[in-house]
């Protein structure tokens, strides 16, 4: 769409606000709406200007100002405003030089595609997603965490609803059950069927949705395939219209990687493939019918695998994810089958045009730009520094030989262990300008002070089980 088109769809759908988004930096969707006849040929050029200050991790009190330029092909009708809304997604400039903003995510992503390009490795990053999360009834907690319990207890109180329903007419999910029986088991086949209906109307294409395999309402829905960018944007819309979907109905939609402890989490699983003049160059006759460039893909993604983690796995509770048991890979391998490792070359995708290679750490809370384009900048990596991947672990590896199985090497522990590994590896995020280190140094310090310190000196309701009484 063009910024003529985007007027003209203003008037002939009547829309009386344009609302603005961007991405902050952690990763969660901003806005703020202006009234439509605001809108002019020359704000897609000249942005708006907006106080940076209080987006998190962006501009300090005294250098505040920042500008947002609407991206005309994002433009869409809000399908949960009352009144007739347009929204668009934006990139942020600074208003002094109108270069874009280095902390905004969304320009990580571009300068990413634009590197690669410039390689000559390929010119497309293609990226299809599966999204994980849950839907609660309700969910009860204070700011300190005390009341965490009252999740876990009303999820085992009443598996499915968290209520107490009477009569209990059963048909409840069994965890690891939930995946996949039909209704009535599965209550919340119509909410994502509403939730895929608004997608398509917004243009984004599903591919399969289905009830994930936790208890508690853990569903999926998968996006198709799509450029970085663009693959960015629709997990952004898609997260968006999950949780309106299920606002609409009573009920919450949370992303969080591990709500339930002793019950699968929630993931991103990430599909990568790269395209050179509209050849996927992934097919070939190496492993699992992988071209060498693949292969050395794979070995950039493994040998940067922990500081990718900072990006992949953005949250402390994404560590309560990461462990043996529950679906989510905790060893840093590639194989065929084998969910415990990080890389997945699926079955299905052997035919050579929807090939992929599946990164399967990622959490469902990750920023899907910054997490695009580490991963991009660590495969690029791996072709440039021609990084074989080793040996693929195909076998079960909790079958392996205890003391084999402790030399495979294992995912960060921590958030803290996966930003030390970022501040010790980051060379090749650095290339092209792509992450700049203001942007790695922010992160690692945003992480860290709000995140991993601010838990770690707050009591866990844990352990007030194990040290109440003492
Ligand atoms: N929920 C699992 C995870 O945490 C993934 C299940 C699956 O293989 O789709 O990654
Ligand atoms: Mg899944
Ligand atoms: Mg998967």
């Amino acid at each position: 769409m063009t910024p003529r088109e985007v007027l003209a769809l203003i008037r002939s759908k009547e829309a009386q606000t344009v609302d603005l988004r961007f991405m902050d930096f952690p990763g969660v969707w901003q806005h703020f709406a202006i009234p439509a006849d605001r809108l002019t040929e020359e704000t897609f050029e000249e942005g708006i200007g907006f106080d940076g200050s209080s987006v998190a991790g962006w501009r300090q009190i005294n250098e505040a100002d920042l500008l947002v330029v609407p991206q005309p092909e994002t433009a869409l009708i809000d399908p949960f405003a009352a009144r007739p809304t347009l929204m668009m997604i934006c990139n942020i400039q600074d208003p002094l030089t109108k270069q874009d903003y280095t902390r905004d995510p969304r320009n990580i992503a571009r300068k990413a595609l634009g590197h690669l390009r410039s390689t000559g490795v390929a010119d497309q990053a293609r990226i299809a997603t599966e999204i994980e999360f849950f839907i609660f009834d309700d969910v009860r907690f204070d700011q300190h965490g005390h009341q965490a319990f009252h999740l876990v207890d009303s999820i085992e109180g009443d598996w499915n609803t968290g209520r107490d329903e009477r009569p209990n007419l059963g048909s409840k999910p069994r965890s690891p059950l939930g995946y996949f029986p039909c209704p009535p088991t599965d209550t919340l086949a119509d909410l994502r069927a509403e939730m895929v209906g608004i997608l398509a109307e917004c243009g984004v294409r599903v591919t399969a949705h289905f009830h994930e395999a936790a208890t508690g309402g853990q569903c999926e829905i998968d996006l198709d395939w799509a450029d970085l960018v663009q693959a960015a944007d629709q997990v952004m819309l898609a997260r968006y219209v999950i949780r309106s979907v299920a606002r609409r109905h009573g009920k919450t939609a949370t992303f969080m990687p591990k709500p339930l402890f002793g019950d699968n989490g929630s993931g991103l699983h990430t599909h990568l493939a790269m395209r050179k003049e509209g050849e996927s160059i992934l097919p070939g006759h190496g492993y699992a019918g992988l071209s060498d460039t693949a292969l050395y893909m794979i070995g950039g993604i493994l040998k940067h695998a922990n500081a990718l983690c900072a990006f992949a796995n953005p949250t402390t509770n994404s560590y309560k994810r990461l462990v043996p048991g529950f679906e989510a890979p905790t060893r840093i391998g590639y194989s065929r089958r084998n969910r415990e490792a990080i890389v997945r070359v699926p079955i299905h995708s052997f035919s050579p045009h929807a090939q992929s290679i599946e990164y399967r750490a990622p959490d469902a809370a990750a920023n899907p730009y910054l997490l695009f384009s580490a991963l991009v900048m660590a495969a690029l990596d791996g072709v440039q520094t021609k990084s074989a991947p080793g040996e693929p672990y195909d076998r079960d590896l909790y079958d392996l030989d205890p003391q084999i199985n402790d030399r495979q090497p294992t995912l960060p522990l921590t958030l803290k262990d996966s930003l030390e590994a970022l501040q010790r590896d980051q060379e090749f995020l650095l290339r092209g300008d792509v992450f700049t280190p203001d942007v790695l140094d922010t992160w690692i310090w945003y992480k860290r002070t709000h995140e991993s310190e601010a838990v770690r000196v707050r009591p866990h309701p844990y352990e007030f089980v194990l040290y109440y009484d003492v």
